[in-house]
Order: structure tokens, then sequence, then C-alpha cells
């Protein structure tokens, strides 16, 4: 078989093979023994969209005509039974061996795991290309880095508003028209930016204040360098708790 395909495929084609040698041989009662549970299950499905199931299904069917019994019996793997034993051997061989291959239809479990892992890929590249993601750039210049930040810091409303550079802060509100100006109301001279809001701004120095004292009790120099910051459970607590005082205090902050 392909090595895409999943050993339920593989019981079940065996199953099918079985059927089909069973009718060749014209016996009138057989017995196919499996360890398959899953398989069996699956066979006891009328209603299965399965194609290997199905193809079972249309040799019972020619037995039925034929006047042959076919009957599946579940026994328990590894226990020592011979038969079951040496079907195990030759799966084995059959693995190794360079032989053609007697079916290459790949489960559709294989399908999605090829284009997550496809579409991942493409994420990094779209991410450490020199053009996009700037503003998130300054938070972990690489897409590696970046998915540490977000595993230590998961998104939500608040910290989504911190990675993005999108939400209440006046920069923001000033590019899409909604204020007049992008000044901070601590000083007019100054662009509220998140950076601003994070770093300088003193209506936000308490909170602030908590995670640079955090930072320096565990021996961390630079409280805004994501990737030390994630090492710790209390500066991570400390900046979430210092971007949720800012998001959730700015809009009656800025009167907006
Ligand atoms: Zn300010």
């Amino acid at each position: 078989m392909h090595r895409s395909c999943s050993i339920f495929q593989a019981e079940l084609l065996a199953i099918g093979e079985a059927c089909r040698m069973i009718l060749a041989m014209k016996h009138e009662l057989a017995y196919i023994l499996t360890d398959s549970k899953s398989s069996l299950m699956e066979l006891s499905n009328p209603a299965s969209c399965n194609s290997l199931v199905n193809k079972i299904f249309k040799h019972l069917r020619v037995a039925e005509v034929m006047k042959v019994k076919i009957v599946f019996v579940w026994l328990r793997a590894h226990v020592g039974i011979r038969g079951n034993e040496d079907a195990d051997c030759a799966a084995k061989q059959a693995a190794s061996s360079k032989t053609s291959l007697a079916y290459d239809k790949f489960p559709i479990s294989y399908v999605k795991q090829h284009f997550k892992t496809t579409s991942t890929e493409d994420k990094i590249n779209l991410y450490n290309n020199e053009n996009n993601c700037k503003y998130t750039k300054q938070i972990s210049p690489y897409h590696e880095q970046l998915e540490l930040v977000m595993r230590a810091f998961p998104p939500d409303f608040h910290l989504t508003q911190f990675y993005s550079g999108h939400g209440y802060h006046k920069v923001y509100l000033k590019r899409f028209g909604i204020t007049a100006d992008d000044e901070c109301p601590c000083d007019a001279n100054i662009s509220q930016t998140m950076e601003h809001l994070i770093r300088v701004c003193p209506r936000f120095s308490s909170t602030r204040m908590d995670h640079e004292i955090a930072n320096r009790m565990v021996g961390i120099s630079e409280p805004y360098d994501f990737q030390k910051i994630i090492k710790k459970e209390t500066t991570i607590n400390t900046f979430s708790e210092h971007i949720k005082y800012i998001i959730r205090n700015l809009k009656q902050y800025n009167q907006t």
C-alpha cells in the first residue's frame, strides 16, 4: 500500500481480499478472523460511505447469490493465536517489500494533514517577507518567535490590539478618520501609539511599574523584550495585566 494509507484501510483491504478469495474457491462456509474492531464496526454500518467497505458489501451480495456463507469473527491481537501472528508477520514483510502497490488511495486524514503543513509554511513565508506585518514584527521579527510569544500570551480582545496595532489607541482612530488628531491626553505633542501607551504614558504607570518591578526581581533587564519575558510566569502575568488595564481604560481616557 502507499505509505500515506492508514492501518484501517489496510485492514479493510485485507478483509476484501479474503472475501474475494473465498468466492474464488467456492467454499460454502468461511470464517474471516480479524483483530480489527474498527473494521468490523464499519462493516456493521450498512450506510457506510467507505469505498473499501462498499467493495466488501459487493462481495457479500455475490456470496449470498452463490449461497456462500461468510462469517466475521473478532479475535484478540498479540495473545499468541498462530494465524494472527502469521498475519502480523506477513504484514511486516509486505511493508518492506518492493512490489507494486495493491492500493494507493490515501485517506482524507492524510489530505488534511498535508494541507495543514503546507498552509503553515505559506503563513511563515508570508510573515517573514520584509514587506508584510511591519507592526507585529516590532514584537517579533520572525514568525517562529511570534508563535512562542502568542503561546505565552494567547490572543484575546485585549491582546489582539497589542499584536495588530488595531484598536482603541488614537493613531489608529485618526488613521480611520474616527478622531481629528492622534494626540495622547498626557501630552499634545505626543502621538498615542500602542508603544507609547505600553512604555511611556503616565496614565498607565501603575501597571507598568508592577511589570517592570517583576522583571527586575527575576533578573530581566529589558521588560519589553518579549523573547525574555515569556520565559517567566510572573512577567507573563504582569505584562498581560498591563495590556488589559490599558485597553479597558483607554476609551474613557481618550473620551472616544
Ligand atoms: Zn500618553
